[in-house]
């Protein structure tokens, strides 16, 4: 996106992320896209995973103080988050507001603490909700799924179909593990009802891919929503990678630049999920055997309870003859985007799932917690860009699910034509008079009128 000479009279916004990577680059994204529609820019953000002031010069940045750390549970986290940022975020935003007018607060949904402190305040505010529609209406409707007995989920069940949530079977609900299930239910009864309470809802995604699920929430949530994504799509592949915590290992570029279009599988499963030493030899020998060559990014923590690539079995990457390159963390968006990309190998996180969907990449579906669950059906048999592994991981399995998804055969043709197709609506949508672009132009008009109101 090029930074035009836009003149600052939108008014100022203050955004402030939930410090996770998938949270951190649609924030600072949606913070570019406004900024370029006039509104200056205040990004409030936590001393743990700090975004980087020097990548965006244009915007100002306030920290706040709180002791986090990402080692304890991922639920004690979330919870954690939202009881310690209270106070410093009040403080922050008083002293903000104690010298200059504020538009509006964007608030990432899960910091539900930012409604309470907001209503003190006085503050309009708006929520950003990261994933999808879909799996923001299962989160939604977990009173219901709990009454209805669908959640404790039973082992004897996982294939029932949640006929309330059509296409959801028992095992697809946006579920964690947890040893305290009632502090998840707790966790998304305040997500939910603080969504509930905000002011309107901006998400990354587009009117076409989801229009069932908007209609439905519309009816839910009587508030307006603005569906103005993809936002990583408003800029180049390389520059949207400036939000990202880890440094990009730039050296698959000039590896895919020597594969054939279409022959590579690239393998990432995002910032969070983990899986057992048991999954990961399997994911190895699969890949191995299918004889296309793979790009695997295999951060630290991936594997539970280990720092780095010892689980890799003595003899395989040498086998493979260079087929194989794993790294650290990758410039995804560049790779999807790189022609020797065949297929994704994904957890479905949502901006993995979307950034995907936006290249036409086929995808091979492993989620791992959460919404991803819900996005990989969606692939699989919404969309129907993708294959679920249904079975585990077992090496058989996913030689057969790639094979499906790469070689010549009429399933993995038609799939990738779908991905083909569903790519270009994915563009069209960001074009003018496209639903994304409109719904942007809705979401300017609807600050502006805040800005009326505070100045
Ligand atoms: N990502 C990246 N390099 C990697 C792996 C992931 O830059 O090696 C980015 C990816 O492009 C996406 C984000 O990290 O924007 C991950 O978000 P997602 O919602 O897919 O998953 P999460 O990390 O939240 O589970």
């Amino acid at each position: 996106m090029q930074q035009e000479a836009v003149q600052r009279n939108g008014g100022r916004l203050l955004l402030i992320p939930f410090p996770l990577q998938g949270h951190i680059n649609p924030m600072l994204h949606l913070a570019q896209i406004l900024h370029s529609k006039g509104f200056s820019i205040t990004i409030i953000h936590t001393t743990f995973n700090a975004p980087n002031p020097s990548n965006y010069p244009h915007f100002t940045f306030c920290s706040i103080q709180q002791p986090l750390s990402q080692t304890q549970d991922f639920l004690d986290f979330l919870l954690d988050l939202n009881v310690k940022c209270t106070t410093p975020f009040h403080d922050c935003v008083t002293k903000i507001l104690s010298q200059e007018p504020v538009a509006c607060l964007i608030s990432d949904a899960i910091c539900y603490f930012t409604q309470d402190v907001a209503d003190t305040l006085r503050l309009p505010r708006i929520v950003l909700r990261t994933g999808a529609l879909s799996s923001f209406l299962a989160f939604a409707a977990f009173p219901l799924l709990r009454q209805k007995g669908y959640i404790p989920i039973q082992d004897c069940k996982l294939e029932e179909e949640v006929t309330e949530l059509p296409p959801l079977r028992v095992k697809d609900l946006p579920m964690i593990k947890t040893e305290e299930p009632e502090k998840y239910y707790e966790l998304l009864h305040r997500v939910v009802n603080t969504t509930k309470n905000s002011l309107g809802v901006i998400w990354n995604s587009f009117e076409e891919l989801e229009s069932s699920a908007l209609k439905t929430l519309s009816q839910e949530f009587s508030i307006p929503m603005f569906l103005i994504g993809p936002f990583h799509d408003y800029f180049s592949a390389s520059s949207s990678s400036c939000s990202s915590l880890i440094l990009q290992d730039q050296s698959c570029i000039s590896w895919l630049d020597k594969h054939t279009p279409n022959s590579v599988v690239y393998v990432s499963f995002g910032s969070v999920a983990e899986i057992t030493e048991t999954d990961f030899l399997e994911m190895a020998w699969g890949l191995a055997n299918t004889n296309h060559p793979f790009l695997w990014v295999v951060r630290p923590g991936l594997i539970k309870g280990s720092k780095g690539l010892e689980h890799i079995p003595s003899g395989l990457m040498d086998n493979l003859e260079g087929r194989g390159l794993i790294v650290k963390w990758a410039p995804q968006q560049e790779i999807l985007a790189h022609s020797a990309v065949g297929a994704f190998w994904t957890h479905n996180g949502w901006n993995s799932t979307l950034e995907s969907i936006c290249e036409g990449v086929p995808m091979l579906c492993m989620p791992c917690l959460s919404d991803q669950k819900v996005n990989a059906r969606y692939v699989s048999h919404v969309w129907r860009v993708g294959l679920q592994l249904e079975k585990g991981v077992e090496r058989g399995e996913i030689e057969r699910a790639i094979r499906k998804l790469m070689d010549d055969n009429v399933e993995g043709k038609e799939i990738r034509d779908r991905a083909l197709k569903l790519k270009e609506e994915a563009k069209l949508c960001l074009e003018k008079g496209g639903s994304s672009c409109s719904s942007l132009e809705a979401l300017v008009t609807y600050i502006s009128s805040f800005t009326f109101q505070a100045s």
